[in-house]
């Protein structure tokens, strides 16, 4: 069965872009918010989260903290735009396993979830 990827964004453009890359090999949902994000994390079996730092209302480094309460062992890869590395530290230090830049180019997205993913 196909693993499934939450991808997490509140920029539209990226979701879609995301899914692109990633529907070919992956079951893909799609939230635009943190609070949209745990929803499904509470209700589906995801493999891995892909969680946009800066949203509106509730950031990535808030819905990942609030992840850890009932879904800390689902791997999470941080998505930042330049200009946040505040945030990718806070982030490490939180215990996110991995951060990429954005736009990322596709090859390597593929390559890095799908070693987060063989690590399991
Ligand atoms: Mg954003």
């Amino acid at each position: 069965m196909a693993k499934r990827i939450l991808v997490v964004d509140d920029d539209d453009m990226n979701l879609m872009r995301t899914e692109m890359i990633l529907e070919e090999d992956y079951e893909v949902l799609l939230a635009d918010s943190g609070v949209r994000a745990l929803h499904i994390l509470r209700n589906q079996k995801i493999d891995l989260v892909l969680l946009d730092i800066d949203m509106p209302v509730m950031n990535g480094i808030e819905t990942f903290q609030h992840m850890k309460e009932f879904a800390g062992s689902i791997p999470v890869i941080f998505l930042t735009a330049s200009g946040e590395v505040g945030d990718v530290v806070e982030a490490l230090l939180l215990g996110a396993v991995n951060y990429l830049r954005k736009p990322c180019p596709p090859q390597e997205l593929r390559k890095r979830v799908a070693q987060e993913l063989e690590k399991r």
